[in-house]
């Protein structure tokens, strides 16, 4: 059954697109198991889902996307480059692979997943980007896990990422890369937006607020993403959560909430998952 009492907020982009600000990621969502998952992720409403090469199950989102019957434009698909793809061949060509396990035409949008910045130069695969976006093979294209230090090489080309997915939860609020994304208006995808649970954000000041406002540590965390401006898909395997989490749409935080959480912040020590610098 689709819950049609949530209204997933949307966000416009740099380049003109709508994109859902709440939706479903797939990291380590078995692919045995993803068509059955995102099968749930859509009945609960999500309409936004978050995939990529490397996590293997695109063939399993393409099949439950394909079963849902929901129309295409209703539908917001990412998935990413992976890092052993570089170069204008062979990234045409991991998006044409991408494509055909999607069961689509286009992604809404195609993201480089990470900056290897001991491999190749991100350049040429970047204005390979931007040509498959005005060929329509994609809607918008973006970089993940490019922070301050990775960014500006994307920004000397001219061609302006309408996102950068960065992990970014209440203790890792890389407010270097949000500053500079701002600056170009680049939307800011949070992965990790509930710190992958390795955190006990239970146990700070978004478990006092989560009781007083009658919310899950979960909800407020995400209410918080939201209220900042920024896109999240957190990931469950639980349809229950899916329900909890997609809920948080509609949880509203004061400003004083909001900046208690913003409090949590410990710089680089509160990353949980990799650093740019050494993925390659
Ligand atoms: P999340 O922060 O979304 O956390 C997922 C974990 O939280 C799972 O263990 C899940 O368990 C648990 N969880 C989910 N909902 C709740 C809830 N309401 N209460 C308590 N626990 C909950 O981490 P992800 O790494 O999955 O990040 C989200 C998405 O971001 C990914 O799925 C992927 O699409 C993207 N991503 C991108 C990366 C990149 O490099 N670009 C890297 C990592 C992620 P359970 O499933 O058992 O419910």
């Amino acid at each position: 059954m689709t819950n049609e009492s949530t209204t997933i907020p949307t966000l416009e982009l740099n380049d003109g697109r709508t994109i859902p600000q709440l939706g479903f990621g797939v990291f380590k969502v078995d692919p045995a198991e993803t068509e059955r998952i995102v099968t749930d992720a859509l009945e609960a409403g999500y309409r936004h889902i978050d995939t990529a090469a490397i996590y293997g199950n695109e063939e399993g989102v393409g099949r439950a996307l394909a079963a849902s019957g929901i129309a295409r434009d209703e539908l917001f698909v990412t998935t990413k480059l992976w890092n052993d793809r570089r170069g204008a061949a062979d990234t045409r060509a991991a998006l044409g692979e991408s494509l055909e396990k999607l069961g689509l035409s286009h992604v809404d949008l195609y993201l480089i997943h990470w900056p290897t910045p001991q491999t190749v130069s991100p350049v040429e695969t970047w204005e390979t980007l931007a040509t498959l976006r005005d060929e329509g093979l994609t809607t918008s294209i973006g970089v993940s896990n490019f922070d301050e230090r990775y960014l500006p090489a994307i920004l000397e080309t001219g061609v302006i990422p309408a996102i950068n997915q960065i992990e970014l939860h209440p203790q890792f609020q890389q407010r270097a890369a949000t500053a500079l994304a701002a600056e170009h208006a680049i939307a800011i995808e949070a992965w990790g937006p509930l710190g992958q649970g390795k955190v006990d954000y239970a146990a700070t000041v978004i478990g006092e607020i989560a009781e007083r406002i009658g919310a899950s540590w979960a909800q407020v965390t995400i209410a918080w993403h939201l209220a900042s401006g920024r896109i999240v898909f957190p990931k469950s395997n639980r349809r229950e959560r899916m329900d909890e989490n997609l809920a948080a749409a509609g949880v509203q935080l004061s400003a004083a909430d909001v900046a208690a959480i913003d409090a949590l912040d410990q710089g680089a020590a509160g990353r949980v998952a990799s650093d740019p610098a050494e993925v390659n």
